[in-house]
């Protein structure tokens, strides 16, 4: 069942995804090589809190970090570790947070250092994707116009592997609301977009093959071949006319480009 919001409701979760945007924007100013991704989950944890939030993850379905961290060859879900960044690694924060009674779910892939330009080229794409099906995001249109605009420019014009088995979602009073948004499909398809719904979009893009495995902590999910995956994530309300995104990259993408110790990904 899709849960529709009304203005107010989407007012206040309006507050829950800018303060992941926060979040992630204070992560960025951190990340550099040397740093364990642990040290940036507890960053986050400590922000959220500190702003009156929950972080939405920590004990969702057992899960026991504020935030995924995936490193190079993980998707998504991945696991805080001990281990230190190094130069050249690309990765992408995931953070929910509850506040309100509503969730923000938001994730930003980073460089570390000097990456290559296949690196640079598959943050570039996979952001750009993501405005792309928000672009077919309105009042009226199907989930598979998003679908079909995100797989269309990744694997079709790029060559890169879309993850099937992962998909965006509804988001509300629950993390993971219905409907599915899967990053791949037919246009004129699935759900119908209506006023007053909340979505995340989430491309997850492989550099190489679309197929994952499950890491045996149980959580992180990596590429098949072994080659880096990006994925980047924005909450929307669809309303009549272009989306109302309710995250916003505008401060992560200052503190990435201030950052001395990140590579820009445009
Ligand atoms: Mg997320
Ligand atoms: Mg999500």
């Amino acid at each position: 069942m899709i849960h529709y919001k009304s203005k107010a409701e989407i007012e206040l979760m309006r507050e829950s995804c800018m303060l992941v945007s926060k979040t992630l924007a204070h992560v960025a100013g951190m990340i550099k090589a040397g740093v364990t991704t642990l040290y940036l989950n507890d960053l986050a944890d400590e922000f959220i809190r500190d702003h009156k939030a929950l972080p939405s993850f920590k004990g969702y379905h057992g899960f026991p970090f504020a935030c995924c961290i995936s490193v190079n060859d993980a998707v998504v879900h991945g696991f805080p570790t001990q281990d230190e960044l190094k130069d050249g690694d690309m990765v992408s924060v995931d953070v929910g947070v509850f506040l309100n009674g509503f969730h923000g779910d938001s994730a930003y892939t980073f460089a570390i250092g000097e990456v290559g330009p296949e690196i640079r080229k598959l943050l570039k794409v996979t952001k750009e994707s993501l405005y792309m099906g928000i672009e077919k995001a309105v009042h009226g249109n199907r989930v598979g116009d998003i679908a079909y605009a995100i797989q269309d420019h990744t694997e079709r014009k790029h060559g890169y592997g879309v993850v099937r088995d992962l998909v965006g979602h509804g988001l509300g009073r629950d993390l993971h609301e219905e409907p599915q948004v899967p990053n791949f499909g037919k246009r004129g398809t699935g759900a119908k977009l209506k006023e007053g719904m909340v979505i995340a979009i989430e491309p997850m893009i492989n550099l190489g093959t679309k197929d994952i495995y499950h890491d045996k902590d149980g959580w992180t999910i990596r590429t098949a071949d072994g080659k880096p995956a990006a994925h980047f994530e924005h909450d929307i309300a669809i309303r009549k006319g272009p989306a109302d995104i309710l995250s916003s990259f505008s401060a992560i993408e200052e503190a990435e480009k201030a950052n001395p110790n990140l590579t820009y990904s445009y």
